[in-house]
């Protein structure tokens, strides 16, 4: 083979030695689970960080560009998405990572949803007819997930796939020690009242064994009106049983919970979503501690 030929032959394959896969996810989180599994193999873009509402996002055209790239969508799916994600799929046109194929992974299809309705009402406000779609914030959830995730990565990248099994199975055994040890701290939490902004808690809470007693949304997706909050003063200030904390996203307006908060006594607490969403929360592992503890009053 002629000098320039090998040549132009390792400035195309040195690319792909960077980067085996490319994940484009829907949410951090996903995009951290692919690098727990794959590190350097993979190069990971998120559509959404943690400061955005994910179930609200332009379809940018940089976003396009990015999945038309991809090997493998990865979002938590159950139609989190479904006011930006089947616009961006379109407009990408890449066949691999849509619905049905192999480059598309959808999170929360692979757990039990909860809230799932027993009917179906928009105008009820049953923005989530498939059941919540928020799977990630219950670390059980992240071990069934990763699972899976790691035989799809060694599916698409074959010629690697020891190397995601091997790093998988280890993110596995450390993550199934931190659930254990998140477990033994939590435990005082279980039973603990608390109003939410959206319902996006209902992993997390059934996890820890919290107990939702009212939402700050009269209906999910309809921001807090003055009318509900003013019936949810009435209820928390008699009321014994009360609530420990009021608890939302990042993304969400801080001024219906400190409202209900200045006049009611219950703390407003902000918790991360997702990756990015405090300080604290780098990775898949210090999220989850960042949220206990917030909850046990370690941090604010
Ligand atoms: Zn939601």
């Amino acid at each position: 083979m002629n000098r320039h030929i090998i040549l132009i032959l390792l400035l195309i394959a040195s690319p792909l030695a960077q980067a085996d896969l490319r994940v484009f996810a829907c949410e951090p989180e996903w995009a951290a689970l692919a690098v727990e599994i794959g590190g350097k193999l993979v190069k990971t873009d998120s559509a959404t960080h943690a400061l955005q509402d994910p179930h609200y996002i332009q379809a940018r055209p940089s976003l396009i560009a990015k999945l038309r790239r991809a090997d493998l969508l990865i979002c938590s799916g159950a139609e989190l998405e479904i006011g930006w994600l089947p616009q961006l799929l379109s407009k990408a046109n890449n066949p691999n990572v849509r619905p049905g194929n192999i480059g598309y992974f959808e999170a929360s299809s692979y757990v039990r949803r909860l809230d799932v309705p027993a009917n179906v009402d928009r105008a009820k406000g049953d923005m989530h007819p498939q059941g919540s779609p928020h799977v990630q914030l219950n670390p059980h959830n992240m071990l069934i997930i990763a699972r899976a995730l790691i035989e799809r990565m060694a599916k698409l990248d074959p010629d690697n796939a020891d190397q995601y099994r091997q790093a998988g199975a280890d993110f596995l055994e450390r993550w199934q020690e931190a659930i254990t040890a998140w477990k033994d701290k939590a435990s005082v939490l279980n039973g603990t009242r608390v109003i939410v902004h959206h319902k996006s808690w209902a992993y997390l809470l059934d996890w820890l064994g919290l107990v939702e007693v009212a939402t700050l949304e009269p209906i999910p997706g309809v921001p807090p009106t003055a009318a509900h909050l003013g019936e949810l003063l009435r209820m928390f200030s008699n009321q014994q049983d009360g609530a420990e904390y009021i608890i939302r996203a990042p993304y969400q307006s801080d001024k219906a919970s400190f409202w209900l908060s200045e006049r009611t006594g219950i703390p407003a607490l902000l918790l991360p979503l997702t990756i990015g969403g405090s300080e604290g929360a780098t990775d898949l592992f210090s999220l989850f501690d960042d949220i206990l503890n917030r909850l046990l009053g370690k941090e604010s």
